[in-house]
């Protein structure tokens, strides 16, 4: 039962399924990572692939339009590839990643399943910065390097992946910033490369690397007045873990965000808006799609390149604060 005075949002249409496919378990310990992944956080467990058929069979009549992949690092989990084979029988499908674990064996292994599927797949590479001086503070050393590597082999085989990059500089730097990932990109034969810049979330290792939220920064009821719910992903996706199912990919941690234990009960929940986290949604929207618009259809590719997510968070600040 959610309290009356938090806040709550209805699933309007599953247009999204997200799938935490590693669990919490990541090979990387970035000092950003909103859900505290690392090699011995075992919070949440592998999904095996016969738990992901399941999640995958229970929504085919629940209308999805995309299917996404998380964790954690996917490519930790060593059912990986035939997991996201089954998924492309469903649907579109987007697999996020550090791309350190992407020998050229593995990015062959990727080609065969687009090759084998009507349906695209997405690979959205996360990397924090154009070189590894800003980036490997962030993500560890040496792992702007193997990123880039793994992006190259992905660029070879035929792939445009969605560099995906979380905003840790000042606004004004934004244009000679993205020229440099552009350029940085080009070293690896990318070129017009597809980039998304997404504003911190103060929770998990951002919180204590960058600082946590204010009191005064959560949603209430008054700011949904007007507002345009479509905005927030809770509205239209649902995460499903190995040990339940949660409103969204952001809140793993968060037990209000835990709706139940099957895909078929958690679609018929409301989403509470407790968390301070919801704030940075409200104020910069469907942050953790790939690119859509507010209305839940894709804008498709070529949106990815205009970094769609940067005017808004440069215009209404990239970290949240209570005006
Ligand atoms: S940010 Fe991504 S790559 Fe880094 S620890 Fe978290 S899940 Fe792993
Ligand atoms: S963090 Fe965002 S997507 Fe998740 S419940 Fe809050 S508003 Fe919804």
């Amino acid at each position: 039962m959610i309290a009356p005075l938090i806040p709550s949002v209805p699933l309007n249409s599953l247009d999204q399924l997200w799938i935490q496919v590693s669990g919490t378990v990541c090979n990387l310990r970035c000092s950003h990572c909103f859900i505290s992944c690392s090699p011995d956080n075992h919070s949440f467990w592998f999904m095996t692939r016969e738990q992901v058929r399941g999640a995958l069979e229970e929504s085919a009549s629940m209308n999805v339009k995309e299917y996404y992949f998380t964790g954690g690092e996917p490519f930790m989990n060593n059912e990986i590839e035939g997991i996201l084979e089954d998924a492309l029988a469903f649907g579109p499908t987007t697999v996020l990643t550090n791309a350190t674990l992407f020998p050229p064996r593995r990015v062959r292994e990727l080609r065969r399943i687009q090759d084998a599927s009507a349906h695209p797949l997405e690979l959205r590479v996360s990397v924090d910065g154009p070189s590894a001086e800003i980036n490997d503070p962030i993500r560890g050393e040496g792992t702007f390097d193997r990123a880039m590597e793994g992006v190259g082999h992905l660029v070879a085989a035929g792939f445009r992946p969605i560099i995906t990059t979380m905003q840790s500089w000042p606004c004004e730097a934004m244009p000679c910033m993205l020229q440099a990932f552009r350029d940085a990109l080009a070293t690896v034969g990318y070129d017009e490369p597809r980039l998304k810049v997404l504003p911190p979330l103060l929770i998990g290792e951002e919180a204590k690397r960058n600082r946590p939220y204010r009191s005064c920064e959560r949603v209430t009821h008054e700011m949904l007045h007007g507002y345009d719910l479509d905005q927030l992903l809770c509205t239209r996706a649902r995460l499903v873990t190995a040990t339940g199912v949660y409103a969204c990919p952001i809140l793993l941690d968060y037990p209000s965000a835990r709706l139940a234990d099957t895909l078929t009960e958690a679609v018929r929940m409301r989403a509470p808006l407790a968390e301070s986290a919801c704030y940075t949604c409200y104020e910069n929207g469907a942050i953790c799609s790939n690119a859509t618009t507010g209305t839940g259809e894709s804008r498709g590719a070529s949106s990815c390149d205009q970094v769609p997510a940067v005017a808004s968070t440069c215009t209404e600040g990239a970290v949240s604060t209570c005006g």
